[in-house]
């Protein structure tokens, strides 16, 4: 065996498919000096018994091109590197039993046309000559996906490992790391069995080991591992090789064909945690028991759509732990708490087709010192400490496991493992009748009314939101906005650094608020937030609820050496948003503070009842208004003096953002991200001349441009995701939407591609695909309405 370097420029834990895949990419992209260490053998972790399936369509263009790279990438792999991958594109048929199930994937089928897959909607007789042996009877529909195809796992992650070693990776078996040591927050090196290895970047890609492998640095990789099942039956007469894969989301379960059978799997939505005391050592090409009473959902289900599974054997049931996350989504990044520490892990149960692209981006992260595209769905970043929690995790999991085939209804909410943080209020505005929904463990509120029945239409909730915007609009409501991320950046060069980072001049005088987009180098959005200067050496830097952690890292990541300190203080301030016409008054009623001459943009110290708090004129709904920080132990005496007046109407987060696209405003993480800039967005007025990072390319002409769209048809419902047609040919696609009470249509905001070589958008209409249906639609770079002139001209 070749003995263990002393040192490596990159070493990556986990011979399974994702830290091959690493290890493959970034030998591709010329970084060789890399040890890739597994405890045991190649694949022998949860790889090995993967179904294989790799269905490309994910929920956003980013996740959907990644998967698409990892077809292509398995579609070339045996050619280059001579190892035969089983890689099969058979296509993949998804069956709907409901109209509401329909609905969803003829959805999904006009999203995957608009992210470059091929995507066919067709009847249950098509969907029976594409999949002969099933029962059609009971279904309304599909989808056909011609693209997606199957893999072996244990031989790509053979040929990825091969095609690495050929360029220079050394790949070790049997060499397990026992400790990783940090020194200053950054990766110095890793303890094995075999040795110490000194190493710069370290890459944790352990599978449902990397949360462990992360505590041995001090970092958070939030997963926890559940029992996932499938059986392979024996031969059945109709199986033919060439068969697609077939999904049945309503029965839970999923069939491919293997050695003339069928593997039947599923994501049941009740899952079943595992490893609640940590993963077994050694732990290798090894299975769980089997649990019939688990799987019987999935296998009954599975017979319903296959009648003759009945009468056919079982030859291997496979019971396997794979590592699942809070959202479902894959965890890929450098670590906030450890420079030099990467993660790729977290797959939950779409390893083998996330692993090509996922290996792709975070080499290139490695490698770029940034990521090259944008990840947002997968940044580690999304989560922070809180989130490491054992005890949270094993009951989160019992339900990302099923989100795979669950509704994905627009309105969804995760229900498991909640309440976590609570706004101080959070009893009075649950006594108030509140719905709430989560955004990085906050409990936030969506609307204030009944529950009602999640649809594709129009919902339910619609007329008490309706009625919150009404309020808003004519009279003032009162939100609570407590889960924004609060950060206070202090110090001599807190300016200078500022400065730097942010598009916008910073250097105002005390009391101004400044609203500013932070870029990276490419020119694209990192953040947009505000800062207000709040004394000589300090600013209060508000920014979205679920970026605390990934903005806390760029800012602190982009202070470098500068004396200024970045401090998280979001849990210390409850912030209550005072919003609408009469806003100005209802907050003069109860405060000696002079609300009279208090300027858009300015922020100052006001005394609020009994109360001191940080009065700041800013909006969102695009109404007068003022939003309180109020230091968490006075929140809930604030709030009965808002509330006391008996003149605010309680409003939620529905609310606010219907009245946030109505007046054009954009959100981070839907119109704002990493690959728009400034010029695409709209919001070269936030652009000081120079000096900021990313400036080079903040205010080139765009390939595409964010727009307002206003529906024609009042009927029609909105709700983000919709492709944009110009004559038949996509052009774009909404990113939020929301109806509008004060137009009586559906708003939305979204990018097209018809743009003029100075930057302006060439079409004035376009149609709007909903669910297979068209809608004409007006867009513009206005906003569809602005407050303050309706109700001059009114
Ligand atoms: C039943 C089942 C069916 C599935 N079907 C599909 C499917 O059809 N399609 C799909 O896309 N995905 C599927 N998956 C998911 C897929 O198998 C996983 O997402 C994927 O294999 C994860 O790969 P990985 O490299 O992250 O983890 P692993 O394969 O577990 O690799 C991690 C490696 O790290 C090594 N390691 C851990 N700790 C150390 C240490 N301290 N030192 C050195 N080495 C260490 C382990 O030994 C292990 O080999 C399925 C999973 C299951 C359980």
């Amino acid at each position: 065996m070749t003995s263990l370097p002393s040192r490596a420029q990159v070493v990556i834990i986990g011979g399974g498919i994702a830290g091959c895949s690493v290890a493959y990419h970034l030998a591709e992209l010329g970084w060789t000096d890399v040890v890739l260490l597994e405890q045991g053998q190649l694949s022998c972790g949860t790889t090995w018994h993967a179904a294989g399936l790799v269905g490309q369509l994910r929920s956003t263009e980013s996740m959907t091109k990644l998967i698409k790279y990892s077809t292509d990438l398995y579609a070339r792999l045996e050619a280059e590197t001579g190892f035969g991958t089983g890689w099969k594109q058979c296509g993949s048929v998804s069956v709907a039993r409901t109209p509401e199930r329909m609905t969803q994937l003829r959805r999904t089928a006009s999203a995957a046309r608009n992210y470059g897959i091929q995507a066919e909607v067709i009847t249950p007789r098509e969907a029976g000559e594409l999949w002969p042996v099933m029962r059609t009877d009971d279904l309304v529909g599909g989808v056909w996906l011609p693209g997606d195809g199957k893999a072996n796992p244990s031989d790509l992650t053979q040929a990825l490992a091969r095609g690495a070693q050929r360029r220079g990776v050394l790949v070790m078996e049997r060499v397990r790391v026992t400790g990783v040591t940090v020194r200053d927050g950054v990766v110095r090196g890793v303890d094995t069995t075999e040795g110490h290895i000194e190493t710069e970047v370290l890459v944790n890609c352990a599978g449902q080991w990397a949360k462990e492998l992360g505590r041995m640095a001090g970092a958070t990789v939030p997963l926890h591992s559940a029992e996932h099942y499938y059986v392979v039956t024996e031969p059945i007469p109709g199986v033919r090789p060439d068969l697609p894969v077939l999904r049945d989301p309503d029965g839970y379960a999923y069939l491919k064909e293997e050695v003339g059978g069928l593997v039947v799997g599923g994501f049941e939505p009740d899952a079943k945690p595992w490893g609640m005391d940590g993963i077994p050592h050694p732990f290798e090409f090894q299975l769980l028991e089997e649990d019939w009473d688990q799987f019987a959902i999935i296998m009954e289900n599975a017979i319903q759509r296959v009648p003759a599974l009945e009468s056919t054997g079982v030859r291997m049931f496979y019971n396997g732990p794979e590592s699942f996350t809070p959202d479902n989504m894959f965890l890929l990044g450098e670590t906030p708490e450890v420079r030099g520490l990467f993660v790729g892990a977290g797959f939950n149960s779409a390893g083998i087709a996330s692993a090509g692209g996922a290996g792709r981006a975070l080499a290139e992260w490695i490698v770029n010192g940034e990521p090259t595209g944008d990840l947002w769905p997968a940044d580690i970043r999304r989560f922070a400490r809180w989130a490491g929690n054992d005890t949270w995790l094993r009951d989160r999991v019992t339900e990302t496991l099923g989100l795979h085939y669950a509704m994905s209804w627009p309105d969804k909410e995760l229900e498991t493992a909640r309440p976590l943080r609570r706004s101080p209020v959070h009893h009075l505005l649950a006594e108030a009748g509140a719905r709430f929904g989560s955004k990085m463990g906050w409990e936030r509120v969506n609307y204030f009314g009944p529950a009602t029945p999640s649809t594709f239409g129009r919902p339910g909730w619609q007329p008490y939101v309706d009625a919150e915007v009404a309020a808003c609009r004519n009279a003032a409501a009162l939100f609570d906005q407590t889960s924004f991320s609060k950060f206070v950046l202090k110090g001599p060069e807190a300016m200078e650094a500022l400065q730097w980072l942010c598009t916008a001049d910073v250097d105002v005088e005390l009391g101004r608020v400044v609203y500013t987009g932070l870029l990276n180098d490419r020119g694209g959005y990192e953040s947009d937030l505000t800062v207000t200067r709040v004394a000589r050496d300090e600013y209060l830097v508000v920014t979205g609820s679920a970026q605390t952690t990934r903005d806390f890292d760029h800012i602190s990541k982009g202070l470098g050496d500068r004396r200024a300190v970045l401090v998280d203080v979001t849990g210390a301030y409850a912030v209550f948003g005072v919003m609408g016409p009469s806003s100005r008054r209802i907050l003069q009623s109860v405060s000696k503070s002079d609300f009279s001459a208090f300027e858009f943009g300015t922020s100052r110290l006001v005394d609020l009842g009994h109360a001191t708090v940080r009065a700041t004129r800013v909006t969102y709904v695009g109404e007068l208004g003022w939003e309180l920080y109020v230091p968490a132990e006075f929140a809930v005496t604030v709030h009965e003096t808002l509330m006391g007046t008996g003149e605010l109407t309680q409003a939620g987060y529905y609310a606010i953002e219907a009245m946030r696209i109505e007046k054009g405003y954009r959100a981070w993480g839907r119109e704002l991200g990493p690959e728009i800039t400034p010029a695409a967005a709209g919001l070269r007025f936030t652009c000081k001349k120079s000096g900021y990072r990313g400036a080079r390319h903040a205010l080139g002409s765009p390939s595409r441009r964010v727009v307002s769209i206003v529906l024609d048809d009042p009927a029609a419902h909105l709700w983000g995701g919709e492709s944009l047609l110009s004559d038949g040919v996509p052009v774009g696609y909404v990113t939020s939407a929301a109806h509008s009470p004060t137009l009586g249509r559906s708003v939305a905001l979204g990018f097209v591609t018809e743009v003029s070589p100075e930057g302006g958008v060439t079409l004035e209409k376009v149609e709007v695909e909903v669910a297979g249906d068209l809608y004409s639609a007006q867009i513009s770079l206005k906003a569809p309405y602005d407050p303050t002139s309706a109700r001059v001209k009114s």
